[in-house]
């Protein structure tokens, strides 16, 4: 019998402590060995891949599946697909599911439902506005809490009920129980009064359409986003809580997310593709209109959180993956305070930081922290996942740096059959997804069978070697 499963080979291993010429051996689904390019290793199987880039596979804290309750948009098994397409082999999907999981049986009949389809390993952010219900659903198995600050205004999704919290108080005690149980809480900053105040001038300014959307999240220069940003950053000098800022893309918000971080406190921050690639260029908020709205990232904030990306002071870039059909977009070109904002994404955003790579923008071990080994750290994981190191699980990405194609939805595995980042000129994709030691996807075919993927919580947590 051969001593290793399988050996993976290549002139360019990205590892914690650099880019390496040699091989990974692998023993069933761990990394046993790392050798050096000339040690004889006796395999079962050997993968040689050039000198293509070898990768921890990604790991996204911050995907919509949509299941259950909006399955004809995404489900389970379309969405983890589509990462295993895009070299993401652990997915944390998020709370605003029907219903929402804000108990710890809600919490557990969705991950029943998510182990039945999930191809790659899966955790679940659970909602966390319920304070009383925290420490239930740290016990039941949520990876982090997920809190949004906004609450809709005439549509049910996509933000529901049981997803929101806009009163301090309440969401100060959530600070508190989130702090007790270590996990991380994750908010979405938003001024509700303010955001009310600035539609109302945005409505009678511009209309209801979609530049009109755009522009009002963003009026007074970021003021609904950094007013809930001071807030929340308080709560968490006054707590201790852990919490993850995401959306960050306001210049004060930056300032102040970087500032918090100088002093030590448990503060990190995401960055979301669409922010990065497609809403911070208003000529795609006008032709693509609906279909490019997360939110605009104005030209005065751009460089700021692009140096964010670049200098740490954001960690984790979080694909922010969340689908609607067609039919509830193409209300926006009209009235886009009724139709549902929000993007598919988790199938190309490695291509488009590697396109940045190749640019010379971003270091591709700068895109590994940013999308696995920070990931990892934030969620508990990194004893475990999102780095090529021995006694970690055999999640690795063979990238072909060279790779030129012209992003179409066509060729992506979403159940919504379009995408923001449609006509994407990228150079650099995926070629090969390896989850804990199979290969789960070649040239763009996922083979893994709906199930496949494992439930990752505190509780199954290993520690680290
Ligand atoms: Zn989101």
């Amino acid at each position: 019998m051969a001593e290793f499963d399988l050996v993976v080979r290549s002139s360019d291993i990205v590892t914690p402590s650099g880019r390496f010429d040699g091989q990974i051996a692998i023993s069933g689904e761990r990394i046993a060995a790392i050798a050096s390019a000339d040690t004889a290793l006796d395999a079962r199987d050997t993968i040689d891949a050039g000198d293509k880039p070898v990768i921890p596979g990604l790991i996204d804290t911050h995907c919509h599946f949509r299941d259950p309750g909006y399955t004809h948009k995404e489900d389970y098994y379309h969405g983890t697909v589509a990462a295993a397409a895009g070299g993401v082999t652990t997915v944390f999907d998020m709370p605003n599911v029907d219903p929402p999981t804000t108990t710890a049986d809600r919490l557990k009949a969705h991950l029943e439902n998510a182990q039945s389809k999930a191809v790659v390993d899966f955790g679940h952010n659970a909602s966390g506005v319920v304070p009383e219900n925290i420490a239930d659903l740290a016990e039941a198995g949520a990876t982090a809490f997920k809190v949004w600050m906004m609450q809709d205004i005439g549509r049910d999704y996509p933000h529901p009920p049981g997803t929101s919290v806009t009163n301090h108080a309440v969401l100060y005690r959530v600070f508190e129980a989130v702090a007790e149980t270590g996990l991380p809480l994750y908010i979405h900053p938003h001024d509700q009064e303010l955001y009310d105040l600035f539609v109302g001038r945005s409505r009678e300014q511009w209309g209801t359409d979609f530049r009109s959307y755009a522009r009002a999240l963003r009026g007074g220069d970021g003021v609904v986003l950094n007013a809930a940003i001071a807030t929340i950053l308080e709560f968490q000098r006054s707590v201790g809580t852990r919490l993850h800022v995401l959306h960050l893309s306001t210049r004060a918000g930056i300032d102040m997310v970087r500032q918090a971080k100088q002093q030590g406190r448990t503060v990190t921050a995401e960055a979301n593709p669409f922010a990065m690639f497609v809403t911070n260029d208003w000529a795609n908020i006008e032709r693509r209109g609906p279909y490019s709205l997360g939110f605009w990232v104005p030209e005065n904030d751009n460089p700021s959180m692009w140096q964010a990306i670049v200098d740490g002071t954001i960690d984790v870039v979080g694909s922010d993956h969340g689908p609607h059909t067609k039919e509830e977009k193409e209300v926006g070109w009209t009235d886009m305070y009724t139709a549902p904002g929000g993007s598919p994404f988790i199938e190309q955003y490695l291509r488009l930081l590697l396109t940045e790579v190749n640019k010379g923008r971003l270091t591709l071990e700068r895109v590994v922290e940013m999308c696995s080994a920070n990931p990892a750290r934030l969620t508990g994981y990194d004893g475990q996942k999102g780095a090529v190191k021995v006694g970690n699980d055999a999640d690795l990405v063979i990238l072909d740096m060279d790779h030129e194609e012209v992003l179409q939805a066509d060729h992506s595995h979403y159940r919504c059959g379009w995408m923001p980042s449609e006509d994407f000129p990228s150079k650099g994709r995926p070629v090969t997804t390896i989850l804990r030691g199979k290969v789960i996807m070649q040239n763009g075919d996922v083979t893994a069978e709906a199930g496949s993927g494992r439930l990752l919580t505190p509780a199954t947590r290993r520690s680290a070697v």
